[in-house]
């Protein structure tokens, strides 16, 4: 067994509190890594919360997980003591399935989430990375260039790849006009990557402060959805729209955005439904999409991505102790743009 220390919640909607835990003992495939960094993703706090009613608790969530290998077993061949490693969304999954097999392993029905989880020895739990330490089989481990410092990557784990996989799978380019919608997490690294990719991005968001910095960040425009003329002016003008927003919201103004044969992709998994004006999605001929994180080997290239072409995540580091604080302030949407914890500081 493996003894770790980390911040759990211990029932729905409560703040974390300090717990200590086993991970499983390390196999002659895995990789026991000290965790230095940990992003805050919303979706850490839909799981505090229990949206999804899938929350086993107690919970340590965390899965933008970076660290250094400590230990490595007999078989080990991509990892040395001394690596940085990292760990996303999932720790495992059947292997052999086509979506396995076709670098789609979140689609796969046995797949091991990185945190709420159960390990395949079907006896212990999987921990996030809000802790100390983390084992895992090298095979579901990421590698982090020497060039991304390890707070910067961490973002990457999850808001990164969430982002990358559909702005690939859409063909997102210099020749496609791109809405962003929610300047979140998810949201700012859409915007940087889009914008990496040559397209043309235009930032839809609730928030005025957040104007300024869409443009900074690489955005041709920026629209407050609460501007009727201005989301009316839109109206036609975008081959793809990735909707980032955490919470219920109007997404008809979005659809009415789209160009004839549009797609509007949704990735906030928040709970409650959205209403769609079917009329609007069958004249133009819309489609309305979702995606889910990413594949390992895509996961791995959004990282190489944004290490050779200098796209990093805009990050406030707290220190482990004020988890609590960093928590607060993502649920009251006050965060540019993702925090990272630091796990070795108190604080
Ligand atoms: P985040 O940092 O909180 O960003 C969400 C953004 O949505 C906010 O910054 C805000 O942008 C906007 N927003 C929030 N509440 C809103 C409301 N009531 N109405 C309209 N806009 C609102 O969250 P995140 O970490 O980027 O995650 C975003 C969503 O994606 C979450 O639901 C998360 O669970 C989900 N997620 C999905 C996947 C996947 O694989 N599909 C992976 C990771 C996360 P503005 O201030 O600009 O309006
Ligand atoms: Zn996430
Ligand atoms: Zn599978």
């Amino acid at each position: 067994m493996v003894q770790s220390t980390g911040y759990a919640a211990h029932l729905a909607g409560t703040d974390l509190a300090p717990i200590t835990f086993e991970r499983r003992p390390p196999g002659p495939h895995d990789i026991v890594l000290d965790i230095t960094h940990c992003g805050i993703c919303h979706s850490d706090l839909h799981a505090m919360d229990d949206d999804l009613g899938k929350t086993t608790f107690p919970v340590v969530p965390g899965h933008e997980i970076v660290g250094m290998v400590t230990a490595i077993g007999d078989a080990v061949t991509r990892f040395r003591v001394g690596d940085k490693a990292a760990i996303g969304c999932y720790i495992d999954s059947c292997r052999v399935c086509d979506p396995c097999l076709t670098d789609r392993q979140q689609m796969c029905t046995s797949m091991i989430p990185s945190f709420n989880g159960v390990e395949k020895d079907g006896e212990h739990r999987t921990w996030g990375g809000f802790s100390t330490n983390y084992v895992a089989n090298e095979d579901y481990a990421l590698k982090i260039p020497d060039a991304l410092d390890s707070a910067h990557a961490a973002p990457i784990l999850c808001a990164g790849i969430t982002v990358w996989s559909p702005l690939q799978k859409w063909g997102v380019g210099p020749d496609k006009k791109v809405g962003i919608v929610g300047l979140g997490g998810l949201g700012h690294m859409a915007v940087k990557l889009a914008v990496a990719l040559g397209a043309e991005v235009t930032v839809f968001t609730t928030s005025e402060s957040k104007v300024a910095d869409a443009r900074r960040l690489g955005a041709h425009s920026a629209i407050i959805s609460s501007d009727e003329a201005a989301m009316t002016a839109a109206f036609g003008t975008l081959d793809f729209i990735l909707d980032t927003v955490s919470a219920q919201h109007d997404i008809n103004g979005y659809i009415a955005a789209l160009k004839p044969e549009g797609t509007l992709c949704l990735l906030g998994i928040g709970p409650g439904g959205l209403e769609i004006a079917n009329m609007s999605v069958v004249f133009g001929q819309k489609c309305i999409a979702g995606s889910l994180i990413g594949g390992l080997d895509q996961t791995q290239a959004v990282i190489d991505f944004c290490a050779a072409n200098n796209v990093l995540p805009e990050i406030e580091l707290v220190p482990a102790g004020q988890i609590n604080g960093a928590l607060d302030r993502l649920r009251r949407n006050d965060v540019k743009y993702r925090f990272v914890v630091d796990m070795r500081a108190d604080g």
